[in-house]
């Protein structure tokens, strides 16, 4: 089971969360993954940003924030007797953390590496608050820094598990400790390379840590608590009429986590596919809710379009040979690969015209490198005029509208367009995979509300 932030965030969650921990482990061996409390990664790496601006009082008074916090949570969580080993387990952790930052400080720098480790601190002050008060309670549990069993590529900040390898570990680590009736508590979002490096698996990363040991440990199921009823068909916070999807596959599952759906980090399901080992997405604030079961099939097929999604921090590049003489499709397969040099991701693609001009979509916080690649690829193009100079517009907004049951569907896709029309947004662009299960549509930023909300209710896919 993994518990969110949110899940986290109190020390009257955190009893919640081992309630729920406790009650599974008298069924069956139970690991569970916890994420840092609620905005604790947030001052994290705002208290980074400052130790490289030289600023000695704001780191000073951001530890002193996150000692209170975490401090004062022990106190209402835990028993007389156990508050000391915590209190001090809580500082030396801070104290760490500390002097990462001073180190930062002082070289006016933030190496990569070096936040990685800083960042997961977060994690494990809440893998100690919810272990110690698990073992109050009469659960033997331990916390564990998944540093020492996750293992990695070396791409800190966004960090690739590598399987085998961490699958040894957790037979190594977790496999006794299950065996013994204790339950290990996991750090979610880090882990370290081979050679103990520390590296951290993205923002959200702690869905993602808790499939990688699902897969490790050969779990019967994973549990993702989170602060919703499960997966909707909308995020609530744009479309108030969304509803709790019963079930999704996790082909819909992933196309909306990778296209801006919060609830799940988007590398959350790979891990879980060749195993089939199916996921609930649970509410820890209402455990009486069903959850959203996520699994290879779904038991009642052909559903039609079922949710839609947004994303608002992207840009659009487009890049256009100067004439029909140009071979486009050489130009498209270098900017690729420029793409692929910077490790950045293509959210969509589209070309069109005899002239192969083409355009993608990019993360926005990608755009820069990924400007200064093509530049550099193309440069001689560009010089001779071959390609015209790229243009971006970072003033744009992403929707996907996902479901298995859309293959097929004659008309689907005009109903659509003509519901995104009819709110007056333009469509800049559209994208649809061959498997059909996504259609993407490129608008202005400023009209994603508007057209997810008329995509949802032209397709009735609220309650
Ligand atoms: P956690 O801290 O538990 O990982 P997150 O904040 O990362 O929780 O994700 C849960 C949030 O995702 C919800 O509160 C909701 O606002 C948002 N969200 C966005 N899209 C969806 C969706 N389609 N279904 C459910 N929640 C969504
Ligand atoms: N604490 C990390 C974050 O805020 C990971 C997670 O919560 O999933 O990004
Ligand atoms: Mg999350």
């Amino acid at each position: 089971m993994k518990f969110g932030g949110t899940s986290m965030g109190s020390a009257a969650r955190i009893r919640v969360a081992a309630d729920l921990t406790a009650a599974q482990q008298r069924l069956r061996p139970t690991a569970i993954v916890v994420s840092a409390m609620s905005k604790v990664t947030d001052l994290l790496l705002d208290t980074l940003r400052h130790a490289e601006n030289n600023d000695a009082d704001a780191i000073a008074q951001n530890v002193a924030t996150l000692r209170a916090r975490h401090h004062d949570t022990a106190r209402e969580l835990l028993d007389p007797a156990a508050l000391p080993a915590a209190l001090a387990e809580i500082d030396s952790i801070l104290g760490e953390f500390e002097r990462i930052a001073k180190g930062m400080q002082l070289l006016g720098d933030r190496p990569p590496r070096s936040v990685d480790e800083a960042i997961a601190v977060g994690e494990r002050l809440s893998a100690i608050l919810i272990a110690a008060y698990l073992n109050g309670q009469g659960t033997p549990a331990a916390a564990i820094n998944s540093a020492r069993v996750v293992i990695t590529d070396a791409v800190h900040g966004n960090a690739t598990p590598l399987l085998d390898l961490t699958r040894a570990k957790a037979a190594e680590h977790l496999a006794p400790l299950l065996a013994a009736g204790t339950v290990p508590v996991l750090t979610g979002f880090n882990g370290a390379t081979a050679d103990g490096k520390p590296t951290t698996l993205g923002r959200g990363g702690s869905d993602f840590s808790a499939s990688i040991f699902a897969y490790a440990l050969d779990a019967a199921e994973l549990w993702i608590w989170t602060d919703v009823d499960g997966i909707m068909s909308a995020d609530p916070r744009l479309v108030p009429d969304a509803k709790v999807l019963d079930e999704v596959t996790y082909a819909e599952a992933a196309e909306l986590a990778y296209n801006g759906a919060k609830v799940l980090h988007p590398r959350t399901l790979a891990p879980l596919v060749e195993k089939k080992i199916p996921v609930w997405s649970k509410n820890s604030f209402n455990v009486a809710a069903k959850g959203t079961h996520i699994a290879p099939a779904l038991s009642t097929p052909g559903q039609g379009a079922r949710a839609v999604t947004s994303m608002a921090n992207v840009a659009m590049v487009s890049v256009e040979p100067a004439s029909a003489e140009i071979p486009g499709t050489r130009i498209m397969a270098r900017a690729l690969d420029a793409l692929a040099l910077v490790g950045a991701e293509v959210l969509t693609f589209s070309s069109s015209s005899y002239r192969q001009s083409f355009c993608f979509l990019i993360r926005k916080d990608e755009l820069q490198v990924v400007l200064q690649a093509l530049r550099e690829t193309l440069a001689l193009e560009l010089e001779h005029g071959y390609v015209r100079p790229v243009e971006v517009d970072d003033n744009v907004g992403l929707i996907a509208v996902v479901g298995e049951g859309m293959r097929g569907q004659a008309g689907l896709a005009g109903r659509v367009f003509t519901a995104v029309s009819r709110e007056q947004v333009n469509i800049i662009a559209i994208a649809q995979g061959s498997s059909e299960l996504t259609i993407n549509l490129v608008v202005p930023r400023s009209g994603i509300e508007k057209a997810v909300k008329a995509i949802h209710a032209e397709c009735g896919m609220g309650r």
